[in-house]
């Protein structure tokens, strides 16, 4: 009899994903493991679902880690462990900002193939010349027909990529209501707080300490900008139920009074130079001794224009 090929599950933590594996299981095709890669910059709301899902997993025998792209060669950097710390080491902005989409790719789906390459089912699959089957949570919208159009292009030997919500013609409320049926939270969309994805009204949500740190990406990286403003790289006018919003966040958090103008101001002028001294210093401690990215993000959060 052929062997059938193990099942994983790219589970991003956003509604899509988290819908399809709940409707797996009561299908009684549950995958062999899931997958979350988490890019140490979430949004909070995320952060809070994570557990709460992964809870449920176990509570249905379902396999599942959280996985991450761990940094190693930080030359003469304070080591970081984050996508925020490796922007602001790097004075720059996610690449999706710049149209290209290397974030994702260092942070989310690297870390999954890495995982991928120590799991014994996927190696003896490969080892038999066959695929791992890794189910996608896209549904029936126009965006993600159009993301689903974009992959079926590639074809990856190690992989038979499978899209179920496809399969059965469900749509993002459909996933909603099938969350809601199974009692649990439904949850945000997933992405970095600082994603150029993230809506007007999404930034509206965020909590001051990230809205602050918004500010700190977009002063931190401005001397190297050309082509873009900002997170949001260009402004967008609104029309058509598209939210108008300018190229930089940090203009948007100015115009909304999200955080007060003073402080918007005292970031700006005062945080990049400290965050760039502070490297200077770092540069000559040896890497056992040296502090972290982490540690100087912890002064700011106690006082932000450190
Ligand atoms: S959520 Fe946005 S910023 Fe974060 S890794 Fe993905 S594309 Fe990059």
């Amino acid at each position: 009899m052929k062997r059938q090929s193990p099942v994983l599950a790219a589970w991003g933590a956003g509604v899509e994903p988290t819908a399809m594996i709940i409707e797996l299981i009561a299908r009684g095709e549950p995958p062999d493991a899931v997958l979350m890669a988490d890019t140490g910059s979430e949004r909070p709301e995320t952060d809070r679902f994570v557990p709460i899902f992964r809870a449920w997993m176990d509570d249905h025998g379902i396999e599942n880690h959280v996985v991450r792209y761990e940094p190693k060669r930080f030359r003469h950097w304070p080591p970081y462990y984050s996508l925020l710390e490796n922007l602001l080491t790097n004075g720059t902005l996610p690449s999706i900002s710049f149209g290209r989409h290397s974030c994702s790719a260092k942070w989310k789906i690297a870390p999954q193939d890495r995982w991928a390459a120590n799991w014994p089912p996927a190696l003896e699959t490969w080892a038999r010349g066959e695929r791992v089957t890794k189910l996608i949570g896209y549904d029936c919208s126009p965006a993600d027909t159009r993301r689903y159009a974009d992959r079926e292009g590639y074809d990856d030997p190690r992989f038979h990529c499978r899209y179920p919500l496809r399969e059965w013609g469900w749509t993002r409320a459909d996933c909603v209501a099938r969350i809601g049926q199974e009692g649990l939270p439904v949850p945000v969309k997933s992405s970095c707080f600082f994603c150029a994805a993230m809506k007007p009204d999404e930034v509206r949500t965020l909590p001051p300490e990230l809205l602050r740190l918004i500010v700190l990406i977009e002063a931190r990286a401005k001397p190297r900008l050309r082509n873009v403003d900002g997170l949001w790289r260009k402004p967008v006018q609104g029309c058509r139920g598209v939210q108008a919003r300018p190229g930089a966040m940090t203009e948007f958090i100015r115009d909304e009074t999200l955080l007060p103008h003073e402080e918007i101001e005292a970031i700006e002028r005062l945080a990049p130079h400290d965050l760039l001294a502070f490297q200077d210093r770092a540069a000559g401690i040896d890497l056992y001794n040296r502090p972290t990215m982490r540690s100087w993000l912890d002064r700011f959060h106690q006082s932000p224009v450190v």
